[in-house]
């Protein structure tokens, strides 16, 4: 077969990176082709809303691994292709002088030792800031099994580090990913958390010590791949927030791989789904939201013996339901941590009820103006000991709040 073009290299290796989740990007978020047609660029916004344009790509889509759910993998039989540095650094540099891109997105699959790769990928974004003046935001992937000396100057370059833990238990890795393995996952993370500590502990001291990755560093999940529950991937994010403070965990549904003739894919050990769990995709972040900005705890998001999040209900709604005995809250005089717990009040909405609060009385049609979701709210809350409407029935409640973007979709996700 004859050897790519640097163009075609940039649109094959574009597309291929599609499919990791961890920098807040995909299909969803929406992507445009660059001028000719030869680079996906994704449409994504950082974390203080700022809109990004990210060139998102492999260095190279060659892998020595053979990850069941990867389009790359070992044995599946799409055209490779690999950059060198200097190529795809210049090809970066020039996205981001003729502003097509803001930012850089690069991972890699496993063409070599792991620390070579991730040598080609620093080599890489090396070039692209010292040679091009590239000030751009750099996002770059921690190869699984790279040295801690290699993330640590990783991170002197990047913005943000990930590395994907893709499964939630070791059993899953080693039936869809078994050159992975989980304990090197989170010892990368582990060493990315006490070189970011140390960097940060410097710079309070020494002014001019280098930032070090200033954005953090994330992971992705991939939901639906395997048999694991809701439950195992709440438990394991709350856990990875915990002990790595990471910034985000990024959920991904498991997309059904078809390739033109088969390409030895799909994978029997994988699911017979007809599309990806986007609704239950969608119930993981509402959770993980909750655990980030709503203090709950994993296991309190779930209900005795579930495994799964509700379907049909948002998962504080469905918590507030479990725990009536909660409610009331006054939102006169409560908390902080109970106003937060309320349905139809958000973190933001709550700061504003105790500030509103000092000069005024609050009624509701005071907290509708606050911000304040009634129509959620008005089962859980007092205003001066009066309720709007007293949850008397929650099988009624229920019908009321419920949504329907999970409807139906949480138990046939599995038929292996
Ligand atoms: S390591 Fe696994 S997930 Fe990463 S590119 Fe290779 S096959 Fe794909």
């Amino acid at each position: 077969m004859a050897a790519l073009d640097i163009v075609e290299k940039l649109s094959l290796l574009s597309g291929a990176a599609k499919y990791d989740a961890s920098c807040a990007t995909g299909e969803g978020a929406g992507l445009e082709k660059t001028a000719g047609g030869t680079a996906m660029v994704y449409h994504s916004f950082t974390e203080s809303g700022r809109p990004v344009r990210l060139l998102k790509v492999l260095f190279s889509n060659v892998c020595r691994f053979d990850c069941a759910y990867c389009v790359n993998r070992a044995s599946s039989g799409i055209q490779r292709a690999s950059f060198t540095a200097r190529e795809l650094a210049g090809l970066c540099s020039s996205l981001w002088r003729k502003r097509y891109i803001d930012g850089f997105f690069l991972s890699s699959g496993v063409f070599a030792d792991p620390d070579i790769v991730m040598g080609k990928l620093i080599e890489t974004v090396k070039l692209l800031r010292k040679e091009a003046g590239y000030n751009g935001y750099i996002h770059l992937k921690i190869i699984p099994g790279a040295g801690e000396k290699l993330i640590r100057e990783a991170g002197l370059w990047a913005d943000r580090l990930s590395i994907n833990i893709e499964l939630p238990t070791d059993k899953s890795l080693q039936t869809l990913a078994p050159q992975k393995s989980g304990k090197t996952i989170l010892e990368a993370m582990n060493d990315f958390t006490l070189v970011h500590s140390a960097f940060e502990e410097d710079r309070r001291r020494i002014r001019s010590t280098p930032e070090f990755a200033p954005a953090g560093q994330t992971t992705q999940l991939i939901v639906g791949a395997s048999a694991d529950d809701d439950r195992q991937i709440i438990a394991l994010s709350s856990s990875l927030y915990r002990k790595f403070s990471l910034r985000r965990v990024y959920y991904s549904a498991f997309m059904p791989i078809h390739l033109p003739g088969g390409g030895g894919l799909p994978d029997p050990r994988l699911p017979d789904i007809p599309s990806p769990p986007l609704a239950r995709e969608h119930r993981l972040y509402q959770a993980d939201w909750l655990i980030r900005f709503y203090h709950f705890t994993g296991g309190e998001i779930f209900g005795e013996g579930e495994s799964f999040l509700d379907g049909n209900l948002d998962p504080k709604t469905a918590w507030a339901l479990r725990r009536l005995d909660f409610f009331p809250v006054e939102v006169n005089r409560a908390c902080y941590e109970e106003l937060l717990r309320v349905p139809g009040i958000g973190a933001k909405t709550a700061r504003i009820i105790l500030e509103r609060r000092r000069s005024h009385t609050l009624d509701f049609e005071g907290l509708r103006r606050l911000g304040v979701i009634l129509k959620r709210a008005r089962y859980f809350i007092t205003c001066s000991g009066t309720f709007l409407d007293r949850p008397e029935d929650p099988k009624r409640i229920r019908r009321l709040l419920s949504d329907s973007v999970g409807a139906g979709m949480q138990l046939p996700l599995f038929d292996f």
